[in-house]
Order: structure tokens, then sequence, then C-alpha cells
């Protein structure tokens, strides 16, 4: 029988392949034996080479360990990362990439994941980062409606839901984006709708997940100590109405993870769902934090000075100098069962430069204008993407990018 919540008194499995290159940066030895989490980004991952090591080698070394948490993610759909060209990855529905997916990918992942030999670890299972939420609000793209419809993204992750659930010791948590992505009213309510939806339409309906994970792609503070109400008015209007904020009333993690639990469960989840939140990179310390709260009387001075949130814009999400944030650890909030570091720091996000050369390991991924440091907000138009310069592929080691990380940690390490 599952544990109402897999990260509380656990040993964390360390990956090795990230800790050595975190401990090879200088000051990179304080994280180092941090837990983050395997990506399973493509089906090759899965068996791994003589250089990666596959899902197999990664569980047999949390037995070494003497882990007994070990937390991957199925990252594979096809169309994936329909609202942007840095992770798109190796299956495309149009060319039956949906079979490929449950027979190549899924199916290969089940089974190792049920072989008795880690029976006794609580594999945590993070389902398909930015795929549900992109079919609430980015249906104007094509490969996103594509992806809205049969075959798309619905279908995979029930697949994968039920391919998983039977497994006793398999604990999954799906994608719920960030507060910055579906805040608005306009887009919270329709994102719980649908995401319950695929949920209750699993073969073992609520039974299949063990709760959702918000901000993996994101750099959303966990709190943002400052703002605490986001209808204080300030100058005559409502502190949410501020040009950073656009009306939402969702300004930090913390709020956005307990209320989607909250909407879930008023949809019949039961109350032992519980929610993630990547702390990896959230942390906004470093010269740029502020210290109290402003005094302004005009609301974007107010916002501005006040905020953590560093980010021109809180729709940038590509390499930004964000800061490692908290270090992972169970039940930091009621409802949260845990902070994790999902997204590993110093991973990019995506290629800075317009003319990239191929990844031979995913050679569908591509350059992002919302990785281009010269480039504006592709939303926004007025406003830069903040993102960091000479970043590699999605995924790729970024050296740059993790001291910027460390610089601006928060809680300083
Ligand atoms: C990339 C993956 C990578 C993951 C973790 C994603 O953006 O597309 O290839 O494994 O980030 O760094």
């Amino acid at each position: 029988a599952r544990v109402d919540n897999p990260f509380r008194d656990a040993v964390w499995y360390v990956n090795p392949e990230w800790s050595a290159k975190a401990a090879a940066e200088p000051g990179g030895a304080s994280i180092a034996d941090i837990n983050t989490a395997v990506w399973m980004d493509r089906i090759a991952a899965i068996e791994g080479t003589s250089t990666a090591m596959g899902l197999r080698d990664h569980l047999n070394e949390a037995l070494v360990q003497g882990a007994n948490m070990f937390m991957f993610v199925v990252y594979d759909l096809p169309n994936r990362d329909c609202n942007a060209l840095a992770s798109n990855g190796e299956l495309l529905i149009a060319e039956g990439g949906m079979a490929r997916y449950k027979a190549e990918y899924i199916d290969p992942i089940a089974e190792i994941v049920s072989d008795p030999a880690y029976q006794n670890i609580r594999i945590v299972a993070i389902i398909e980062i930015d795929s549900l939420p992109n079919l609430v609000t980015n249906l104007d793209v094509p490969a996103c409606q594509e992806a809205n419809g049969d075959d798309g993204y619905r279908e995979g992750i029930t697949y994968a839901l039920n391919a998983l659930a039977p497994i006793d010791n398999v604990y999954a948590y799906v994608d719920a984006a960030h507060s910055g992505w579906l805040g608005w009213d306009s887009n919270f309510g329709p994102a719980v709708d649908l995401i319950a939806g695929v949920v209750t339409g699993t073969d073992e309906g609520w039974s299949s997940i063990a709760g959702f994970i918000t901000n993996t792609a994101n750099y959303t503070p966990t709190v943002e100590a400052y703002l605490t109400n986001p209808n204080l008015n300030v100058g005559g209007q409502p502190v949410r109405s501020s040009n950073f904020y656009e009306w939402n009333s969702y300004f930090d993690e913390k709020s956005y993870a307990q209320e989607f639990r909250n909407k879930m469960i008023a949809k019949g989840a039961p109350s032992t769902i519980g929610m993630l939140i990547d702390t990896g990179r959230n942390g906004w310390g470093g010269t740029g934090r502020p210290g109290s709260v402003s005094s302004s009387s005009d609301l974007n001075t107010y916002v501005n000075d006040s905020r953590i949130d560093r980010r021109y814009h809180r729709g940038n999400w590509c390499n930004q100098s964000g800061g490692i944030g908290y270090k992972p650890w169970a039940d930091p909030y009621p409802g949260v069962d845990a902070f994790v570091w999902v997204k590993p720091p110093g991973e990019s996000d995506g290629v800075a430069d317009p003319d990239f050369e191929q990844d031979p390991d995913d050679p569908a991924k591509q350059h992002d204008p919302m990785c281009n440091p010269a480039s504006n907000n592709t939303d926004n138009p007025n406003v830069g993407t903040g993102a960091l310069a000479d970043a590699p592929h999605a995924g790729r080691w970024f050296s740059k990018g993790f001291q910027v990380l460390l610089e601006n940690a928060y809680p300083p390490l």
C-alpha cells in the first residue's frame, strides 16, 4: 500500500551524474548531495548509453545508496512543448508518435519500475511537464491544437497513468504549470476541469495520482514575502492590477499550489492528494532582492520595488537568473508534500543562439526566441526575455547559468 507522502521520512536518491557536474563547479559542492529528478526525455534515455545511466542503472544505484525515494520525469509526449521550440521532442502525432510513445516509451518504463527488485523504493513519477496546461491557453498554436485531439496529450497521459497506477510503489504527480500561467480565473477553472477530467478518466481515477507539481519549467517565487495581499489598494488600485501581475491574483507558488489542491478536492479528489513545488531556481536572492515593502503610493513603483521576482515579465521562462531556492524537504506547508528540485539546477532551458547546432541526442530541439537575450518576450513585445547569454540546448549543462543560480541563492547557501 502507498504511504500518504512518499517524501516524508525517506532517504532521497542523489543522481551521481548531476552531482558530479554540480560538484565540479566552484561552490557547487554545497548542493551536490541534493536530490534532483532524473529525466527520461527520449526513448534512448531509458536504456542509457556507455556514458549515460539509464533508468535501471539509476534504480540499481538507489539500492546501493540505500535510498528509498527516487524521482524521475516522464517527458516524451508526441508534439512535446507544443507552444515553444526549445524542448520539442522526438515524437510527432502526425507521424504515428502516439503508438511509439505507448510501446517504445511508457511500456518499457512501466516494465522497469515494476521490477520487484525495486519494490521498497518509493518511485515518484513526474508526469509530462508543460503538457495539459497548453491545451487550456495555447490552442491558437497548430501543434497544440493537434495535441488537443485524438492521439494527443490526454491520450498519452491517460496511458501513462494507467500503466503506472497498478504499481504500488509508484507515486504519480501531474504537472500543474505555475501561478504566472494558470493563476487568472479564466485559466484556473478551465485548467482544473481539464486536468481533473483526464485523471478521473483513467482506470483507477483519483487513485492513479499522488498529486500535482508546480513551477518545474518556471522561476516563480515560492512566497512573495512583501506582496501578500493581491487586493491591497495602492494609489487607489488593487496590487494585482499592476503591470507586473496583469490582474492575476496568484503572485507565488505557495498560494497557487494550495488553491490548486483545494480546487481539485472540490472536483472530488481525496484530501490525501499533495502538491509539490519546484524550488530549484526560484530563490531570487542576490543584490537585487528587496529587503522591505515599498512605501511608494504609485502602484507600479510599489510592486516593482517590493517583488522578489526580478524578471521583466512573469512569462519569461528561459534561463533566468533566478537563484537556487529552498532546498528540498517534505511537508513544508499544509497540502504541500514537498519542495523538490525536478528541473536540475544548471541544466539549460533552451539554446540561446538562433544559429545553433543540432543536439545529437534530441535533434528536434530548436532555438526559441524566449531564450535569446537580444529578443523581446514573444507574447509581450515591450519587455526583454531576460535570458542569459550563451546557453546550450535544453537539458545540457550550462556552467555560467549554474554560477548565477549559486550567486542568487535564497536562502543563501
Ligand atoms: C529538456 C530535457 C531535459 C530537462 C531537464 C528540458 O527542458 O528538454 O531534455 O532533460 O529539461 O534539464
